[in-house]
């Protein structure tokens, strides 16, 4: 059973701006979002739309298109739907306190199973991924307890030698990075702007705004 006791408990939703436990659909109900988060340490959280919550992963190295990396995906606490839109700051002493950045955003369909529920429980899942930066296949499967690896399957999407997290490194709400939503959310930038590449690739048509001027873009496809 799926449930967002664990993601209420460890929160207070008076002092953060995180969504509150609630399970709901979309439409399609196979949304996914990689979520960028510099709290303690960076990592990359991963999000599969599964019976109502999304089922998470902490992946910190983050995704890598190279079917030869397996990487390291910690299973976390259920979130609830609605999380996939959070992009901003958790208050430093909250639970995650930090820059939390929608990463990447888009559907998924199950591989050789329509019960997504049964095949995570069984530790294994198939799946691809429509993204705007993740598409193709993978594969999520439990090496023991909470412990999963997210591995690239060998498709047209799949590459070496390039590292998506360094070429991409950006909201693909807003287009900002780390940095940029810690300021503009006055959140700790020097904290967040770890979690950005030295060397961030040139944006082309996207002004910067100023502090409180924040623009709320969000286009739901799932
Ligand atoms: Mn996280």
């Amino acid at each position: 059973m799926s449930s967002l006791k664990d993601y209420e408990k460890k929160r207070t939703f008076t002092k953060t701006p995180e969504p509150g436990p609630k399970k709901k659909s979309t439409r399609t109900g196979r949304m996914f979002v990689v979520q960028k988060h510099r709290a303690t340490q960076l990592h990359y959280d991963f999000r599969l739309e599964v019976d109502g919550v999304l089922k998470s992963w902490a992946v910190p190295k983050g995704p890598a298109l190279d079917p030869t990396v397996k990487r390291l995906a910690m299973q976390v606490e259920d979130h609830p739907v609605d999380y996939a839109k959070f992009e901003g700051v958790i208050p430093e002493g909250e639970y995650g306190g930090g820059t939390v950045m929608v990463w990447d955003y888009g559907t998924y369909e199950p591989e050789e199973t329509k019960d997504v529920g049964g095949a995570l429980r069984r530790g294994e899942l198939k799946f691809s991924v429509k993204g705007e930066k993740l598409q193709g296949s993978w594969t999520l499967v439990r090496t023991r307890d909470r412990q999963w690896l997210l591995i690239k399957h060998r498709d047209f999407y799949a590459a070496e030698g390039i590292d998506v997290t360094e070429i991409a490194p950006a909201s693909i709400v807003t287009r900002w990075t780390l940095a940029e939503i810690a300021e503009d959310e006055g959140g700790n930038v020097k904290k967040a702007a770890t979690g950005d590449p030295k060397q961030i690739p040139r944006r082309t048509g996207v002004k910067r705004r100023k502090q409180g001027q924040r623009k709320k873009v969000w286009h739901s496809n799932a």
